[in-house]
């Protein structure tokens, strides 16, 4: 799962993590590291923290999708401007071996491989996990990067450090 935040992310991000741990059947296995980042599209707005959540969960996709989208409002997400600032985006990354192709529902997801700020914290927490269309462990993939937009991987976060 990946969470991106440019609106109060020091405490949208934490409450997240909190309200991704409630979730029926759901568990937050892993957390990496905070990355803040450059916007993409609209350049006028506050940079972004990113990070990726590995979840263990019984839900199926869209019952997680259903779950994240309830999240992401209850944290006061308002849809304004397409690329525009948001307290909370939650995106899917991959879903085990799962593949979908529908418009509300794209896993994996169409920017894990392109975007620094997707797949570069998902190689922190999960390396080996292969993706389902190519077959091959993520951390191989980092070569299909297009859009670097990583500033800095914030010291002192991430799963290992016990700070979240
Ligand atoms: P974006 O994440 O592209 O900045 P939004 O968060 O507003 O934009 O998402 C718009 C729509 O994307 C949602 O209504 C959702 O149904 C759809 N969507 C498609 N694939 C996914 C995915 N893998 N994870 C989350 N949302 C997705
Ligand atoms: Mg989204």
């Amino acid at each position: 799962m990946a969470v991106g935040s440019n609106i109060h992310p020091e405490d949208r991000i934490p409450r997240c993590l909190d309200l991704l741990g409630t979730i029926p059947e759901t568990e937050v296995e892993a957390i990496s590291s905070w990355y803040r980042t450059r916007p993409w599209g609209l350049e006028t707005q506050p940079d972004f923290i990113n990070l990726v959540v590995g979840l263990g969960t019984g839900l199926s996709p869209r019952d997680l999708l259903r779950a994240t989208q309830a999240i992401e409002i209850r944290l006061g997400r308002v849809r304004e401007a397409i690329n525009g600032p948001r307290t909370i985006d939650l995106d899917i990354l991959l879903f085990g071996d799962w593949i979908s192709e529908e418009a509300d529902l794209r896993i994996p997801h169409p920017g894990l491989l392109l975007r620094d700020f997707m797949l570069i914290p998902l190689v922190e927490i999960a390396p080996d996990v292969p993706h389902p269309d190519r077959g091959r462990p993520v951390r191989e993939l980092t070569g299909e990067i297009r859009y670097r937009q990583i500033i800095e991987k914030r010291p002192g976060t991430g799963s290992g450090s016990g700070s979240g």
